[in-house]
């Protein structure tokens, strides 16, 4: 496919208007002699047509049981295959409104079609999230990030800092009276401060993320936190492994630990209780991945945005962007190799760990800071859960129907079946056995309307 192909269908709600008549039923889309991957882990059926109608999935029938209507539009797709559109959990925007549109363009052209924004960089993120434009991707979102005061210099403008528990309970509500959909937590927060945001977030209904640190995931679990983010350095290494007192991370003997972990009792346990608890892990490889291997120029490289103009980057990757991790120049030549040797491959044998404990899982990029490319890397962050063993029908359900379960959207998207959203992408090849096929993207379909054609 052309880049030059694509075409961008921006400002097609004035055809709507002039769609306005007396017919009983708007005119449907019909998207025939398609294999559908609904989303759930099921294997592909079809070929079937795919009914859109009025922003929703109308039906999916044997493409002998539907007639088109007048005014119908049809599709010919054999050959093709349909799954929901993708939902990346972890994106942040910054705040210049050009780029943030940048943004949800180059989602949308990668098939994303919903967004969560799990802390705002500057002010609530719900002004974003509510100026949204027509096929542009949805967007769930926190607020500014709640930061322990104690150890941090502020004002920060990525974080709202506190200091103790009546802090946290006037911050939280203060982000429920200005409309966000989640709270954010950040690594500073001791069990108490996140005992309190839990308590007052969850009397408005609002579910809580926490990017783990001073509170570990199974203790986080046990309080009521609904989302942990993050892998690896910002998740609960101690706590996987039986060392009980932890070496400096350039100790050899650590990472062996480390690499143990899934066979150990503490990840058991762990796992045990994110799963009862049902507490959506976002693992965000693709950045862990960056960090592990900040000094292999090729690797960085190959994660070098396939869309970004070069004027884009400090836009997208903001402040600092050119540092990929905050060691990088002062990693010895032994921890490097440790953690690209090691530690790595240990995170993703954790993470088919994970999955084959049943804990729910979620895709998210942690687009906005550096190496993170909006929609390129989502695709990449499939790649590596395909890596670490976990099947591609798997992968895709995590990165669909979890993305909307995720985010209480459950009956809504994340799914192809009838009463879902047409949230819809088209591939031209089959992810079902190679995941890498999620990239051949011909149609991209946000509420029924096609925003990417590239036939
Ligand atoms: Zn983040």
């Amino acid at each position: 496919m052309t880049r030059a192909a694509v075409r961008w269908l921006a400002g097609v709600g004035i055809l709507a208007l002039a769609a306005c008549g007396p017919a009983a039923d708007p005119p449907a889309l019909l998207l025939r002699g398609v294999q559908v991957i609904d989303g759930t882990g099921a294997p592909p059926t079809g070929p079937v047509t795919v009914i859109v109608r009025d922003g929703w999935i109308d039906g999916v029938v044997a493409d002998s049981s539907v007639q088109p209507a007048r005014g119908d539009r049809v599709i010919d797709l054999a050959g093709r295959t349909v799954i929901p559109g993708f939902v990346d959990l972890h994106v942040h925007f910054p705040p210049d409104s050009s780029v943030q549109d940048a943004m949800l363009h180059r989602l949308a052209e990668w098939g994303v079609t919903t967004v969560l924004n799990p802390g705002a960089r500057v002010g609530s993120g719900v002004e974003l999230r509510d100026r949204r434009a027509i096929g542009s991707p949805r967007i769930r979102t926190a607020g500014l990030i709640l930061e322990n005061a104690v150890g941090r210099e502020g004002p920060l403008d990525w974080a709202v800092l506190v200091a103790d528990s009546v802090d946290v309970r006037e911050a939280v509500r203060a982000q429920v009276a200005q409309g966000v959909d989640f709270v954010k937590l950040y690594a500073g927060l001791g069990p108490d401060l996140v005992a309190a945001a839990v308590a007052e977030a969850r009397s408005a209904d609002v579910p809580v993320i926490l990017h783990a640190g001073a509170t570990g995931w199974r203790r986080a679990a046990e309080l009521g936190v609904d989302m942990l983010v993050h892998a690896g350095y910002s998740s609960p290494m101690e706590e996987l492994m039986d060392v009980p007192d932890p070496a400096p991370l350039s100790d050899p003997e650590w990472y062996a630990a480390y690499a143990r972990a899934p066979e150990g009792r503490p990840f058991a346990d762990v796992a045990r209780t994110l799963m009862e608890r049902e507490v959506v892990i976002v693992p965000t490889l693709s950045i862990m991945q960056a960090a592990a291997f900040a000094d292999d120029l090729d690797l960085l490289a190959s994660l070098r945005p396939e869309l970004a103009p070069e004027r884009d980057l400090p836009g997208w990757w903001g402040e600092g962007w050119e540092r990929v991790h905050p060691q990088r120049g002062e990693v010895s030549g032994e921890e490097a190799a440790l953690l690209k040797e090691v530690y790595w491959p240990a995170l993703l044998d954790i993470h088919r760990a994970w999955w084959e404990a049943e804990v729910e899982m979620g895709v998210g990029t942690d687009v906005g800071n550096p190496w993170m490319t909006p929609g390129v890397s989502f695709h990449h962050e499939l790649a590596l859960y395909a890596e670490a063993g976990i099947p591609p029908l798997e992968v895709l359900a995590m990165a669909t129907r979890n993305g909307g379960r995720a985010l209480g959207l459950e009956e809504e998207i994340g799914v192809v079946a009838p009463g879902f959203r047409a949230d819809l992408v088209v591939l031209t090849d089959d992810p079902s056995t190679d995941i890498a096929a999620t990239r051949s993207i011909e149609l991209v379909l946000v509420d029924g309307r096609v925003v990417v054609d590239r036939r």
